[in-house]
């Protein structure tokens, strides 16, 4: 099998004025002066800055993604905006399901495989989320409940050319608490197994499956080296391009585990 080129992809959450983008672009200097190639980076500022992040990423190899979309194209949905209008504005990619949007808008499986198709449609990778909660986690109910959400949330569509699968427990979200090494290493490989029944070996054996949860410099080595993490999602320490590069920084050759 090949080697799955990891992905590190920074979620902005609702973070972000016109100022903050100057992080953006101390980012781009930073990989450009000291490139990662190893892996891939994205990052997914709110809405209203696509389009000057997308201006400010020209030209460089970091990705644009966005962190929600409609499941339609258009029409009369005041306040939401559509997978198409986000390719408009520069986005190649966008989350959906992340825990915080599950939980706050009560979006369910049903929808989040909604917006994935969208994504796909407007030509977009999709970036699935799935996690359990603290609850779950302390009833032993973490398997059962990614399985549902993986049944539920994941196209029969989808490929690993156009999706990446994000797990993040939502006990450990902005919470800075992570599951060790050994709890992510098998449920990595559960979610893999889990893909494997739902879209072949093929197609499982080369999607990203992303660790994301209170991801930061100091521990990022030792979750990001852990078998069947392609990679992850960041929140909080993404906003600070230079905490964002020292996660980027452990793929370098030599420097991880
Ligand atoms: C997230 O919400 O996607 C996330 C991973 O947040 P944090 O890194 O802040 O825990």
């Amino acid at each position: 099998m090949t080697a799955i080129k990891p992905l590190v992809a920074g979620n902005w959450k609702m973070n972000g004025l016109d100022s903050s983008l100057a992080e953006l672009g101390a980012l781009r200097e930073r990989l450009a002066e000291a490139p990662v190639p190893e892996t891939d980076v994205m990052v997914c500022p709110p809405a209203t800055l696509l389009t000057r992040a997308a201006e400010i990423l020209a030209g460089s190899d970091i990705e644009l993604g966005a962190q929600d979309c409609h499941p339609l194209a258009s029409g009369p949905h005041t306040g939401d905006i559509s997978a198409e209008m986000l390719a408009d504005a520069g986005a190649t990619a966008v989350i959906v399901g992340h825990s915080e949007r599950r939980i706050d808008h009560g979006e369910t499986d049903t929808l989040v495989n909604a917006k994935a198709l969208a994504a796909y449609r407007a030509g977009l990778t999709a970036i699935i989320c799935i996690g359990e909660t603290e609850a779950e986690h302390r009833d032993g109910a973490t398997l059962d409940v990614l399985r549902r959400q993986l049944q539920g949330s994941v196209p029969e569509e989808a490929r690993a050319a156009n999706t990446v699968v994000a797990y993040e427990p939502v006990w450990a979200i902005g919470s800075g608490l992570t599951p060790t090494p050994v709890d992510v290493a098998e449920v990595h490989g559960f979610i893999r197994g889990v893909l494997g029944q739902l879209l072949g070996d093929a197609q499982s054996g080369a999607m990203r499956i992303l660790y994301g949860g209170s991801v930061k410099p100091a521990n990022a080595a030792e979750l990001l080296f852990v078998p069947d993490v392609n990679g992850a999602l960041v929140g909080g320490a993404s906003l600070k391009a230079s905490d964002f590069y020292a996660i980027i920084e452990v793929y370098r050759a030599g420097t991880g585990a």
